[in-house]
């Protein structure tokens, strides 16, 4: 077995929200512990003999996606409502069949799987019930993706079936963070405390889960500012908070740990109070095109560090993080390099994860693609991105920590 793999083609890798590197041709080396050696120019490596990817293909770093849900993959493209009314007459059903253990195993299996085939490699995501958490956790170590698990908190203004007793579910959310303590899939599964929304969760249960996440230094994913309704709602359920993420941080939920998808309609003191508590912003174009949220104003997070896209699904109707940055693009103005970063680089320093991946500089965990681009040329950057994602491009392999996921490997 060689103690060095290395891959001769295009490379594709993100600096900095404007700045990507682009290696035409390039080399791509990784030892067998699936660490980046060399990422940059063409050059003789002793010990390397490096293969050649296809005519036409690139390497870019895995995607990341900051916020998905498992438990909605089938109910994409259920349309006629905004949020509220959508979560009541498609989501709420769609999350109860997950309620058993197998149809949870299945629903795992082929969501992350999918993940694989469009090159994401880590996914922050949502399930229901302490057996989906379990489920999505053989599955993720099965397959080989990384991934941020958590199941669904709410004990309010849901259907009874969905409605946890916050006591129990506190203590199932402790047994599942031991669970992942003695197995994170070689370091690359984590547990997490996802309150659906604060509309969804008493004031009892996210003191609880915020007093948890503290404890057990663990992520917290939850849903802010996406919708008007919504927000009226907070406003009449927790009538005494000065704002939505004042509910949130009242509760010691908003920390350097936190994603908080959308963050749409925010005032500038919540804005504030988000950068001030280091939580990552996760905007989800194509979910707020679908359920016709408002636009993510990405011209007040100029600059932030922790900036990245999710593709929320079921909202968001696909899996690919290319759809996303297209929506990106049609949301605002901006450059299909900055898109790129907030898929990438981006994403992991939301995560906390940039020391390891996000991007393809040496020291890195080996987690890229080899994509077919149409009409690939020499154009730079910029426009080869461009062409990635408007001409949806094709993930060929998907490799993680050097080995590859997608296809998956004939045993
Ligand atoms: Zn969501």
């Amino acid at each position: 077995m060689p103690e060095l793999y290395g891959l001769e083609g295009p490379l594709l890798s993100p600096l900095s929200p404007g700045r990507a590197k682009w290696i035409a041709p390039g080399l791509l080396a990784y030892g067998r512990d699936g660490v980046i050696v060399h990422s940059g120019p063409r050059r003789n490596i002793a010990g390397l003999k490096p293969i050649r990817i296809p005519k036409g293909t690139i390497i870019i770093p895995g995607l990341i996606d900051c916020h998905s849900h498992l438990s909605q993959h089938q109910a994409v493209g259920r349309t006629g409502f905004t949020l509220l009314g959508w979560l009541k007459k498609h989501i709420y059903p769609a999350e109860l069949m997950l309620a058993g253990r197998r149809e949870a195993e299945r629903s795992s299996r082929d969501y992350l799987e999918i993940l694989l085939a469009n090159g994401v490699t880590c996914s922050a995501l949502y399930t229901n019930f302490y057996q989906g958490v379990l489920a999505a956790h053989h599955q993720a170590k099965r397959c080989g993706i990384r991934a941020l698990i958590g199941y669904t908190l709410m004990d309010r203004n849901v259907p009874a079936r969905l409605k946890q007793n916050p006591d129990q579910a506190i203590g199932e959310c402790r047994e599942l963070a031991e669970v992942f303590k003695a197995d994170n899939g070689e370091g690359r599964l984590f547990f997490s405390l996802n309150p659906r929304f604060a509309p969804a969760c008493s004031p009892n249960f996210l003191k609880s889960i915020g007093r948890l996440a503290r404890q057990g230094g663990l992520f917290i994913q939850t849903h802010l500012s996406e919708n008007l309704q919504e927000i009226a709602r907070v406003k009449s359920s927790f009538p005494w908070a000065k704002s939505y993420a004042g509910v949130y941080d009242r509760f010691g939920l908003l920390t350097p740990k936190t994603l908080l998808a959308h963050c749409i309609h925010l005032s500038p003191a919540e804005r504030q109070l988000v950068f001030d508590r280091e939580c990552a912003v996760i905007h989800c174009p194509s979910s707020n095109l679908f359920l016709h949220s408002g636009r993510f104003p990405l011209e007040h997070w100029a600059g932030y560090p922790k900036l990245a896209l999710g593709s929320d699904l079921a909202a968001g109707p696909s899996p690919s993080m290319l759809e996303v940055m297209r929506d990106g693009y049609y949301t605002n103005l901006q450059s299909m390099r900055s898109l790129f970063h907030m898929a990438t680089l981006g994403a992991a320093q939301s995560l906390g994860l940039d020391d390891s991946l996000g991007s393809l500089e040496p020291g890195k965990q080996a987690d890229f693609s080899i994509v077919r681009i149409r009409g690939l040329d020499e154009e730079g950057s910029e426009q080869v991105l461009a062409r990635m994602v408007f001409q949806r491009a094709e993930f060929v392999k998907t490799f993680i920590s050097g080995r590859q996921v997608w296809p998956p490997p004939r045993k």
